[in-house]
């Protein structure tokens, strides 16, 4: 028998390959966008017919190319990206693989003209499955025009497998978003069967965001700025409580590189645990800039996914960044300083003179409640502060924290574990051990945040002595300990710590037990958790000191745990992410009753 193997003829590789990088016209999309951002354009327009089916047009002012590099573009292999394979490993492009334009010239139909500046006449050259069907010199502006028409024309298959225009354009603008976000300081547009669907100006992150997704979401947006030396981090997140029950806005751009990454998005979930109801999604725009040493992108023929050679360092940094601009809970509305205040009204009401606005008081208002999520049935919100404790505004400052209650709800203790409150519209039953964990968890934060560590003297302090294990944990939260209105001493002679100072949210008998408590976190789970310590401490410090189940409450103390608890930023949710209260509306009642 005679040798079997022979080599791809390249017109059969290039559609090979065509099938991994061009899966449909959005993939042309980023291709092509790709490339004029590599090419230094500060102009790129996107023209579509048919979501791309049959023409998808890519614009850009670049650099352009010669007549020569032209016709070397569409070869397999061919770029100008990289030389070496070291060259993987201090990418500043976004193309590197030298493939896309000899896949897609593959696979349709491809009309190009390009033109550097000191060239005088543009190349343009015509290709069709690979062939070169036309060259020539034209007429046209600086830059770059690919023309890509008849996707899969000679793959019947594969273009019927593309879904109906509105499904493959919904995955052309995916793609177009994710580059005008990752690029806000150029100017794209888009038209689609000659109608524009966007034209973004050179902006800031923010405006531009904004531009694309809305006004209004401008103000949902908390900015993320971190900076390690492994990475830098810097975005925004949105607010929690605009969370989406679709997993709307999520991006992360990995040294400008929009990529999917289950991992970090894992490090926001869990950054955002305790404040996003279930089956509600975080949005995020977040941007990490990384040593492209320690990266590898080539794992993927779309270059969508990346291996981080530090992940885990990546993963509590994230973490602890969102955390941080998450303010430890305490969201406050962000101002936007770069924000024109020209664009917030409309030219018709700029002629008109202002009027003075009439005063409205919202007596229900309470300034230490962020809007907080929403709860499934009722809010809970309106339910509870409308008629009963209805709170104003005090003139003095300072005169109890500015709050006024004028009237209480009836309240009672039922089985020694529920407080049972009534309002106008419904009975709340709220679980007391789980809300005064939350009470407690969020003062411990609070102290955190603001750096204020209100502690006690110990009368007669405590002495303990320490196994290696819980010296580990406590040299790992030594500091946040401190924070927290601990005084502890260590004598590392004889391994004992001195207990001097307790924070003021705990009471003196229970000096053992919490310090128990935190001497047997997990070290793994503390060794792993490093970036959020304090968090994790509040939350131990937090169920070691509330009050439990089975203890009975006096009508003050019932009291004082619904009025906290409605205080809190999360009334909802434990720190342990536990119901904290349900509700019976007069309609649930009326129904059992029926
Ligand atoms: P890669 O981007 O991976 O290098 P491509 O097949 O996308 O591979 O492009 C091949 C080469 O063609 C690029 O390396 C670049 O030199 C050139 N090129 C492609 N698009 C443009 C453009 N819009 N402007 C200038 N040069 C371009
Ligand atoms: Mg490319």
């Amino acid at each position: 028998m005679s040798d079997k193997i022979q080599l791809l003829p390249d017109h059969v590789a290039n559609q090979i390959a065509a099938g991994e990088v061009i899966q449909r016209p959005a993939s042309v999309v980023k291709e092509l966008m790709e490339n004029a951002i590599d090419a230094q354009a500060t102009h790129i327009q996107l023209l579509l017919k048919e979501a791309g089916k049959t023409l998808v047009q890519v614009i850009d002012n670049g650099e352009g190319m010669s007549a020569t590099d032209l016709r070397m573009a569409f070869e397999r292999h061919a770029t100008s990206k990289i030389t070496k394979a070291e060259d993987l490993f201090a990418l500043t492009t976004k193309g590197f693989r030298g493939e896309a334009l000899a896949s897609i010239a593959a696979i349709a139909h491809v009309e190009t003209h390009t033109r550097r500046s000191e060239d005088e006449m543009a190349s343009q050259i015509i290709i069709e499955g690979s062939e070169v069907v036309q060259q020539d010199l034209v007429v046209a502006p600086q830059g770059t025009s690919f023309a890509v028409k008849n996707l899969f024309f000679n793959i019947p298959a594969r273009r019927n497998f593309l879904k109906s225009n509105t499904v493959e354009l919904r995955h052309v603008i995916d793609e177009f978003h994710r580059i005008a976000i990752a690029y806000p300081q150029l100017h794209f547009t888009m038209l689609h069967n000659g109608a524009e669907l966007f034209d973004l100006p050179p902006e800031n992150l923010r405006r531009r965001i904004a531009g694309i997704f809305g006004a209004k979401t401008a103000e949902k947006l908390v900015p993320v700025e971190e900076q390690t030396s492994v990475t830098a981090i810097n975005g925004f997140i949105v607010k929690p409580e605009f969370a989406k029950k679709t997993r709307g806005h999520q991006y992360f751009f990995v040294n400008n590189r929009f990529i999917k990454s289950p991992f970090l998005h894992h490090a926001v979930l869990a950054a955002f645990e305790g404040l996003l109801q279930q089956g509600y999604h975080p949005g995020y725009f977040l941007f990490l800039q990384l040593d492209p040493k320690t990266l590898d992108i080539n794992i993927h023929p779309t270059k969508t996914e990346i291996k981080f050679e530090d992940e885990q360092s990546i993963y509590a940094i994230l973490k602890a960044a969102i955390k941080h601009a998450l303010g430890m809970f305490q969201v406050t509305p962000v101002l936007d300083f770069d924000r024109d205040p020209n664009m917030d009204v409309s030219y018709s009401q700029q002629q008109t003179p202002a009027k003075i606005p009439a005063i409205e008081v919202d007596a229900s208002f309470n300034p230490f409640r962020a809007p907080g999520v929403k709860p499934k049935t009722i809010q809970w919100e309106s339910l509870y502060t409308q008629t009963e404790t209805t709170q104003i505004e005090s003139e003095t400052p300072g005169d109890d924290l500015g709050l006024e209650t004028i009237a209480q709800p009836k309240v009672f203790q039922l089985l020694n574990k529920y407080v049972v409150s009534s309002t106008h519209a419904a009975l709340l039953v709220i679980h007391q051990q789980r809300a005064h964990e939350r009470i407690l968890y969020e003062r411990f934060l609070k102290n955190l945040s603001l750096d204020q560590h209100p502690s006690q003297q110990l009368l007669f302090p405590v002495k303990m002595k320490l196994n290696p294990s819980e010296k580990a944990v406590y040299e790992n939260y030594e500091t946040s300990l401190t924070s927290m209105g601990f005084e502890l001493e260590f004598d590392f002679e004889s391994d004992t710590l001195e207990i001097k100072g307790i924070p003021v949210l705990c009471q003196q008998k229970e000096v053992t037990p919490l310090l128990e408590a935190v001497l047997t976190i997990d070290t793994f789970e503390a060794v792993a958790e490093s970036f959020s310590a304090s968090d994790r401490l509040a939350k131990v410090l937090a169920q070691t000191t509330s009050i439990k189940t089975g203890k009975v409450l006096s009508m003050l103390e019932q009291q004082a745990l619904v009025d906290d608890l409605f205080a809190c930023k999360e009334p909802l949710k434990s720190p342990f992410n536990r119901q904290i209260f349900i509700t019976l509306t007069k309609e649930e009642f009326d129904q059992k009753f029926n």
